[in-house]
């Protein structure tokens, strides 16, 4: 059956060579043909796979491919740092999970799992014609949640887990830290305290939070002028603590920057002790109502830069927050699209003017949300409202 045919963990001795002189020679080359020479350089020439890069077939190898065997190059290694965490709408990682790119994905059918494979990396990888068996499959899982870690050249790293946060710590540019994702058997509900704003609707919406038992699992404070440390320990630990600044035109008895500064208390003796590996999130955010100034010190004291999270509609940017956290992928080029200052701040006095928009300004940051899927349990995998 087909599904032998996939699963067999022998299958790279069945698997067919597509020799260089081969019908497709005649067509002008493609990245295709180039990376089915992957199999052709292993195979024929002896190569070793961690020698070319798995995504594309090139021999300029920067670094190891932290999720399988194989090399990776340097613009494939800047893609995949790019989309690791990247998540569509419908709660799927949005690239393929070998080479980041890719056009049509198949989708992994563990129902704890978000990863996306292309027809290409399967066809060049695991063997010529295994999407098309693999589509024709009605319960398919990834190469990451199958039992046995080879298919064809595919071979799953040992330990890939800590292979990521380390080619993470390693690549990519952030000075923050990025936590080891955690497999799905140990992942728990998330435990969070929000400030201010309110993010219910949003982690419901995404299934973080179980229907009907939110208590517990979800601290809301409007006002924290009295808490003090002890009371954040007693209502903790916590996961992911959230603030933010009133939206505009609400009325609030405190000056904007009050907001920031009480977040950054609170913050403090929300976070886990220092080098705990306890994975721990936070985001702040700015409805536009900081001053330059305030978001200067918020960087400071934050210690990560800014992104700016718009709500565009044909040309006009109907909304905007300026975003700080530690969730990976928030400071992807997705997020950082950047409206000059000029034209966010006349967006701010329009809607100083205008009536509040219906939707509240946290539905801009769902999305950002979505990689926490990587380090806690989530209780619906059909995401409820896109909106
Ligand atoms: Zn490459
Ligand atoms: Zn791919
Ligand atoms: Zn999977």
């Amino acid at each position: 059956t087909a599904t032998a045919a996939v699963l067999d963990p022998e299958a790279e001795h069945s698997t067919d060579i597509v020799p260089v002189g081969s019908s497709e020679q005649s067509s002008p080359p493609s990245p295709r043909l180039h990376r089915d020479l992957i199999a052709y350089e292993v195979k024929v020439n002896q190569r070793d796979i961690e020698d070319m890069c798995i995504c594309c077939g090139s021999f300029q190898v920067h670094t190891r491919h932290p999720l399988f065997e194989g090399g990776m190059c340097t613009p494939c290694k800047d893609k995949f740092l790019e989309c690791l965490f990247l998540y569509d709408e419908d709660g799927y990682l949005s690239h393929c999970s070998i080479c980041c790119a890719g056009e049509t994905l198949l989708i992994c059918e563990n129902p704890d799992c978000t990863r996306c494979y292309c027809f290409e990396c399967i066809d060049s990888l695991v063997g010529p014609g295994t999407s098309a068996k693999v589509q024709a499959m009605s319960n398919w899982v990834c190469f990451l949640c199958l039992p046995f870690p080879r298919s064809g050249l595919l071979q799953r790293r040992k330990k890939w887990r800590g292979w990521l946060k380390a080619f993470c710590d390693r690549e990519a540019e952030s000075p923050l830290e990025m936590y080891k994702t955690v497999p799905m058997w140990k992942r728990e509900p998330i435990r969070v305290l929000s400030l201010f704003g309110d993010i219910k609707k949003e982690l419901m919406s995404l299934g973080f939070l179980e229907r009907g038992s939110e208590p517990g699992k979800l601290k809301h404070l409007d006002d924290v002028t009295n808490v003090v440390r002890r009371d954040v320990e007693a209502w903790g630990p916590f996961d992911l603590a959230y603030g933010s600044t009133p939206p505009l035109g609400h009325a609030c008895s405190q000056p904007p920057a009050w907001y920031l500064f009480q977040f950054h208390r609170i913050l403090r003796y929300a976070r886990p002790r220092p080098g705990s590996p306890q994975p721990f999130f936070w985001m702040f955010m700015d409805n536009l109502v900081l001053t330059q100034d305030d978001r200067v010190v918020a960087t400071r004291f934050l210690e990560t830069d800014p992104v700016t999270i718009q709500d565009v509609h044909g040309c006009t940017v109907r909304n905007a927050v300026h975003v700080w956290s530690n969730i990976p992928a928030v400071k992807s080029s997705r997020h950082s699209a950047l409206d000059p200052q000029e034209e966010l701040s006349l967006l701010a006095q329009d809607r100083q003017r205008a009536k509040p928009p219906t939707q509240g300004p946290a539905m801009l940051v769902k999305n950002c949300f979505l990689p926490l899927r990587e380090y806690f349990k989530y209780f619906s995998t059909e995401l409820t409202s896109s909106l």
